[in-house]
């Protein structure tokens, strides 16, 4: 039933075809005036109707009945309905993936070309997939496509545009296909579950063009799958027995906890999410796209027909606790967990520190009762770069977040003046805080869980007098371990290994681009490349 529907449904006529309306007007219009090109070259994502477009206007250029002035095909004549039923000779579809070799277009094209059609006025080729030809066979058809016979048709089909050479583009009129977007979709399903006799909910219908992602043959083979269950009356809970499984629950209790400023509460989601075999891959890009449509509900667009209606209501509180300047800062430390999602050992540490990142930092990283201004403060001279941003009172969900990540001009004039201004001997030589760096990190991992993260992609670099620097390979570790609680607690623990009180100040000085910087890294992080 999966691969029938998208067959049983295919347009049989231009108004038939759900999107592309570009191409399609164009098209039309031609054959109308009897202007059609003798070579076209569709490109765009696979399933949005460029194999469909393409016999479409090989039937309606062959259909007998079809007058001037007209561009629909009748869909009754003898060759209209040879066409359907796929007996109709002169239109000739290749699939070029597998027939990629000089002498296959050469005989089946080419030559084939040449030759006027048995019935119908137009020869036409489909060449899909055309990117896979070999160079000498693009060569071959640059010829014919430069000359073509009068009565040859050239549509050539691909998802990948850029593998196209330049010579056979510019040969051909261009149409560029989209994505079919949900507004479009959701209507062609529910017309397409009505025709087979089904109600289906419209959750369903937003949650199988959500998942099919603008490709129009994948979403009408999930709604086969969903049909095929026999349930004549379709509800989400039928339907989630065959739709791959979506994370949204996990996804909008995470974005929740983190517009509550509660990371604890995001963390265990996170860590329940993994130990139950979940794809922290899968779950970042399902956050990204639901933080973006918070975003956009932040600003008051509502349109975001890819969610089921309760799924709707959370986004939009939820874009509206954030804001728009949190729900960026959010959007920013997914982006960068994602690219990193693959390096450590431990895969959900970028999200988990994208979190940490999301959340008011103070009343998530500190859980230890602590004494305020206890530990000395480095003076920071630059009038132009905030000191820290330590805030006394608990943030309100609407007051902003401010995230200025320094640029790193600005964190590293920041470590100069304070190089400047405390030149004194260290208190105790480097190699002493390095080598118990791991100890200082255990001590404060001994009650609190989200530091320890932050401290092991940070190392001592620096001892001047009783000022400790710590060169982070991030700017928003560096700003995490900025915010007053946090330093204290490594302060604190660096003064019950060493004996010492100490001042810690934080800069970021990015992991170079070597082998070896990463590799360092992730051993830090307990793991290794292979
Ligand atoms: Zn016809």
């Amino acid at each position: 039933m999966a691969e029938t529907l998208y067959r049983k449904y295919r347009p049989q006529c231009f108004s038939d075809v759900a999107e592309q309306e570009h191409v399609l007007r164009t098209i039309q219009q031609q054959l109308a005036k009897n202007t059609v090109a003798h070579a076209y070259l569709f490109s765009g994502p696979r399933g949005t109707g460029k194999t469909t477009i393409a016999r479409l206007l090989a039937k309606a250029l062959n259909c007998e009945n079809r007058k001037a002035g007209e561009s629909e095909p009748c869909n009754t004549c003898s060759a209209c309905t040879d066409f359907a039923s796929g007996r109709f000779m002169s239109c000739i579809e290749i699939d070029a993936a597998s027939q990629t070799g000089v002498d296959n277009v050469r005989d089946n094209i080419i030559e084939n070309a040449r030759f006027a059609p048995s019935r119908g006025s137009f020869k036409v080729f489909i060449l899909d997939e055309v990117h896979m030809l070999s160079g000498s066979s693009f060569n071959a058809l640059l010829k014919t496509l430069e000359e073509p016979p009068a009565h040859a048709i050239f549509i050539l089909a691909t998802t990948e545009l850029h593998k196209i050479p330049a010579t056979i583009a510019s040969r051909c009129q261009r149409f560029e296909f989209h994505r079919v977007p949900p507004v479009v979709m959701i209507p062609r399903l529910k017309k397409i579950s009505e025709a087979e006799g089904f109600t289906i909910e419209d959750d369903v219908l937003a949650q199988i063009a959500r998942l099919s992602e603008g490709c129009l043959r994948d979403a009408e083979s999930l709604l086969g799958q969903v049909l095929a269950l026999g349930e004549k009356n379709v509800t989400l809970a039928v339907a989630s027995l065959v739709l791959p499984m979506t994370n949204i629950a996990v996804v909008t209790d995470i974005v929740d906890a983190v517009a509550a400023n509660d990371a604890q509460t995001a963390l265990k989601i996170v860590g329940t999410f993994v130990a139950d075999g979940g794809s922290i891959k899968h779950l970042i890009e399902e956050l990204l796209e639901y933080v973006r449509t918070a975003m956009f509900a932040a600003f008051g667009d509502t349109t975001m027909d890819a969610y089921d209606a309760k799924t709707i209501e959370r986004v939009k509180a939820a874009g509206s606790m954030l804001g728009v300047s949190r729900s960026q800062m959010l959007l920013d430390a997914l982006l960068s967990a994602r690219t990193r999602s693959s390096l450590p050992a431990i895969p959900q540490i970028p999200l988990e520190i994208a979190i940490l990142d999301a959340c008011e930092k103070k009343t998530t990283i500190v859980s230890a009762p602590v004494v305020a201004h206890s530990a000395p403060k480095p003076s920071v001279s630059t009038p132009s770069v905030p000191p820290s941003r330590i805030v006394e009172e608990p943030a309100t969900p609407d007051e902003p977040i401010r995230y200025d990540f320094a640029p790193i001009q600005q964190m590293e004039s920041v470590a100069a003046d304070q190089s400047v201004g405390s030149a004194e001997a260290p208190i105790f030589p480097l190699e002493e805080i390095v080598n118990k760096w791991e100890r200082c990190i255990a001590i404060i991992a001994e009650d609190n869980v989200a530091l320890p993260l932050v401290l092991r992609g940070a190392i001592p670099a620096k001892v001047e007098g009783s000022v400790v620097t710590l060169s982070c390979a991030y700017a928003f570790h560096a700003d995490a371990l900025k915010e007053a609680k946090a330093k204290k607690l490594v302060e604190d623990a660096i003064e019950k290994i060493l004996q010492q009180r100490v001042s810690i100040v934080s800069v970021y000085v990015p992991v170079k681009e070597t082998s070896d910087a990463v590799t360092d890294f992730v051993s830090q992080l307990g793991g290794s490349l292979t």
